[in-house]
């Protein structure tokens, strides 16, 4: 028999599972409380239960807890790369970044990815599988313990496509905003998507006040779909529209993420039709010089073409920032920690 997900439930399910056991409904606020605020590491932890309750949990329910497999810590601000193991043996790569307004968390939705975006190095070797909620969320209770601290911003921007992952993306959101829960506030989650146009329309009908991040790279379709296969299926006025839709429903200001490659999408042209792209959206423009990975020929432009292409946009009056650089001295692109481990694709 397989055993239940206990750490996936909500406060709702819990309760049923415990009254089902001729317990009072307290007891499954306890417990929901060890996991999710003191972030238990087993059943025997919960000191306020009783051993004969612990002991039926242990028996019907797993208990997900992430095995810390490397960890690596920036000496020039702080930032630190995480490499979990999960139950079944799949790899997965977690970021603590430290600001000053607070712990930043960047999580992984998926192990591996079937997007294939060209410059991505989490996609190379295709998808391993979902994550759970409970796993998605474990990769912050297990960060915030180890650094002893609180954790107040996550973004879902590590490995995989969290749309690709939807209902599961759902319930961690649910479990992680929760005031039962760690409690973070919905306008400090931020989801980021390649752009599968159905699931931003759905999202957008939830109303959550989270942050939708488009993962957008190119100022037009043709380019577009040579950096993303996606664009093959959702073209990208169809892309717009729904980022369109996102804002018009929840009223949060939609990101858009571009990452700038040297002679692919970085000329003053491609900045001018970017902003007429997104001429009168609500917006903000994170451009992230490319971090480049071995298997494929990217690079970065100059820090004077940076520059020139965010004046550009400004002058059309678009918000833009260019991403400021975490841990630049503990790893490469993003995945490629997992996949030295995984694959022998890295040194
Ligand atoms: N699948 C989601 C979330 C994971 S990727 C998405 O596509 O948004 C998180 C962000 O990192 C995306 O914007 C992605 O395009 C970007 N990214 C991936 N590889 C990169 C690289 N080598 N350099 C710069 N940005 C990269």
């Amino acid at each position: 028999m397989t055993k239940a997900d206990i750490k996936s439930w909500n406060r709702k399910e819990l309760e049923e599972f415990i009254v089902d056991r001729g317990e009072k409904p307290f007891r499954a606020r306890q417990i929901y409380a060890w996991l999710h605020q003191r972030q238990a590491a087993s059943f025997q932890e919960m000191t306020d239960i009783s051993k004969d309750l612990k002991e039926q949990l242990a028996k019907s329910c797993e208990l997900t807890v992430l095995r810390q497999e490397r960890r690596q810590i920036s000496t020039i601000d702080g930032t630190r790369k995480y490499l979990f193991a999960l139950a079944d043996g799949a790899m997965i790569e977690s970021v603590l970044m430290r600001y000053k307004h607070g712990n930043s968390v960047c999580i992984s939705s998926q192990a591996g990815c079937r997007m294939g975006c060209r410059f991505c190095a989490s996609t190379l070797d295709g998808l391993v599988r979902n994550l759970t909620p409970a796993e998605m969320l474990d990769q912050i209770y297990r960060i915030s313990s180890d650094i002893g601290e609180r954790i107040s911003n996550v973004v879902v921007m590590g490995t995989g496509e969290p749309l690709d992952n939807y209902e599961n993306l759902l319930k961690f959101l649910e479990l992680l905003t929760d005031q039962w829960g760690l409690h973070i506030s919905q306008r400090n989650v931020t989801v980021s998507t390649c752009g599968i146009v159905p699931r931003i329309r759905e999202l957008a009908e939830k109303k959550l006040q989270i942050t939708l991040a488009l993962s957008l790279h190119a100022p037009n379709q043709q380019k577009r779909l040579e950096l993303m296969p996606v664009a093959n299926k959702y073209e990208l006025h169809e892309v717009m529209e729904a980022c369109w839709y996102y804002f018009e429903q929840t009223g949060r200001r939609v990101t858009f993420e571009y990452a700038l490659a040297g002679g692919v999408n970085d000329r003053e042209s491609d900045a001018r039709e970017l902003a007429e792209l997104l001429g009168g959206l609500n917006c903000h423009v994170n451009l992230i010089p490319v971090n480049p990975i071995r298997e494929r020929k990217f690079q970065q432009p100059n820090g004077n073409v940076i520059q020139k292409f965010k004046n550009k946009l400004e002058k059309y009056g678009i918000n833009v920032t260019i991403r400021r650089e975490m841990g630049r001295d503990i790893d490469g692109a993003c995945g490629q920690l997992r996949r030295r481990y995984t694959s022998g694709g890295g040194e």
